[in-house]
């Protein structure tokens, strides 16, 4: 390809993403200015694009295109009951361990995985950190201790509730607790009735929401990967437990479908096929509920890790929730003149991780004559920004004008941006960066020169984030060249139809 000598994709490392995050305007630290709040994070102008655009391509390929689905946006604080009959109040929990010594607090599973800090009797208590599992290599000696201050007891293993706790109301007593939702799918099977009668829908059928959800984590972290709040999108697709299709159960059959459609939907939008794979649950680890669950892992930069999670709830929430309410939750079975209780497939994405997933798989260093290029390769539909306009001379007024008049037209139907802060070079590698598809540079030819009695041509130049290479076009042909292009257009076929001067 034009002017590139070498591409090199690299597997990114969280620290080159997070510091890209914080100088590019993706992700801050939350209150940053006072110190910020351990694991809470705000995206930023770059980062709110990026993640509006994954919520609305799950929304629009997972709802809006789908005559099975519907979708809800239901309230956060929900009856408490909802969590008795969900069993988040008794089984929402991890083991914890506190240090006696320093307070600190973890998860019982994850002590041995921690480096530990040891003050070795054999050097005269110096201390040292051990890398997790080993022992020291003075004096033979096994972590007993706390990992962090390496002095205090730790106590033994107690059930921590993972729920945020409130209270709605002025008085804070018993009878007004109220928790934050730990997962968005409740509402789905608390408004199933409502969803079931006021849109008539007809088995096989889901639900879907996407919102925020809480989950006071013992260990968050790992930037947006583990975070306290976080957004998710969830589907609950009821099925008639007595059907079959294609000779098998019908809950079995759409799990299978739905796990295979949300593999290809982060392929389509650019996960790479050799960084996701599926993981089944053993047996000793499925949720009280489930009947099978399979994970979609990614390899994220910390590891192999969930991206998602696809479970066969069966009938569970929906028997507890008619249980717990008194209200008959069951489904119609014209055919068989019966009531079911359908059995519900639960695709459950996290959009935060889902975002990590895109921005880690998007990341490639290029060497581009001796410099380094950093681009971000979005796929066009997910990218923030989708244009930059860049005047190629910013005391020429004309060319100013001419390029902010086009930032404003194409801005009716894309996010697009102008910039004139820099050299036409550092321009191209702040929009690379950022993940840009598209630059539009207008220029002296453009313009022409009234002085002179020259005459512009009217083009302007398109320059392609991934190629680099440039196409020259009329500016009224812009909104129709967008359109094929950001619509999954090949660039090949632009850059035939509209060369640019060699
Ligand atoms: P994990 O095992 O990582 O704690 P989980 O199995 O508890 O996740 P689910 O309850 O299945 O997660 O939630 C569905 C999805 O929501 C997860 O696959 C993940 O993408 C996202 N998610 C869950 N917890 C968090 C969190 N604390 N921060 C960010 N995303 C989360």
């Amino acid at each position: 390809m034009r002017g590139r000598d070498i591409l090199v994709p690299m597997p990114v490392t969280m620290d080159t993403l997070v510091s890209l995050c914080k100088r590019r305007g993706f992700i801050f630290q939350s209150s940053e200015i006072y110190g910020g709040t351990g694991s809470c994070y705000d995206y930023g102008p770059l980062g709110v694009e990026l993640k509006q655009n994954i919520k609305r391509l799950l929304w629009r390929d997972f709802v809006q295109s789908r005559a099975d689905m519907v979708g809800i946006d239901a309230s956060i604080l929900m009856h408490p009951t909802v969590w008795k009959a969900s069993g988040h109040l008794d089984h929402f929990t991890d083991p914890m361990v506190d240090c006696r010594e320093c307070k600190l607090r973890f998860r019982a599973d994850d002590v041995d995985t921690l480096p530990w800090t040891h003050y070795c009797p054999a050097t005269k208590g110096n201390k040292f950190t051990i890398p997790p599992g080993e022992p020291c290599s003075h004096c033979g000696a096994r972590r007993t201790l706390c990992p962090d201050c390496g002095k205090g007891l730790l106590t033994a293993p107690r059930q921590f509730n993972l729920m945020f706790k409130t209270f709605m109301g002025p008085v804070e007593e018993d009878a007004s607790v109220a928790y934050l939702r730990p997962e968005t799918a409740q509402a789905m099977f608390v408004n199933f009735d409502n969803v079931l009668q006021s849109m008539r829908m007809k088995l096989p059928f889901g639900i879907a929401q996407a919102g925020r959800s809480f989950r006071n984590e013992i260990t968050p972290g790992n930037f947006i990967f583990r975070t306290r709040e976080f957004e998710q999108m969830e589907i609950e697709y009821f099925v008639n437990p007595r059907d079959t299709v294609e000779g098998r159960p019908a809950d079995e059959y759409w799990h299978d479908r739905w796990i295979a459609d949300c593999m290809a939907w982060f392929q389509r939008y650019g996960l790479r096929e050799e960084n996701l794979k599926l993981r089944e649950h053993d047996k000793d680890e499925l949720s009280h509920y489930s009947k099978r669950t399979v994970d979609i892992d990614y390899r994220f930069p910390i590891g192999w890790s969930e991206l998602m999670g696809i479970a066969n709830r069966t009938d569970f929430d929906l028997k507890q929730h008619a249980k717990f309410s008194g209200k008959s939750l069951t489904y119609f079975d014209e055919e068989r003149k019966e009531h079911v209780v359908p059995y519900v497939v639960e695709p459950a994405m996290g959009v935060d991780r889902a975002l990590l997933a895109f921005m880690a798989d998007a990341y490639v260093e290029e060497e581009v004559r001796g410099e380094k290029r950093v681009v971000l390769r979005f796929h066009p539909e997910l990218a923030p920004v989708k244009v930059a306009v860049l005047p190629l001379l910013k005391k020429r007024d004309e060319i100013v004008r001419r390029a902010r008049a086009i930032r404003a037209d194409l801005a009716k139907q894309w996010r697009v941006v102008y910039d004139d802060t820099a050299a036409i070079g550092r321009l191209y590698r702040r929009q690379d960066e950022v993940g840009t598809p598209y630059c539009v540079t207008v220029d002296v030819q453009t313009v022409g020169d009234s002085e002179k009695g020259e005459a512009g041509d009217g083009k302007v130049t398109i320059r392609d984030r991934d190629s680099m290479e440039q196409a020259r076009v009329p500016i009224d042909a812009l909104p129709a060249v967008f359109h094929e292009l950001l619509s999954g257009g090949a660039w090949a076929q632009v850059a035939a139809r509209y060369p640019a001067a060699k």
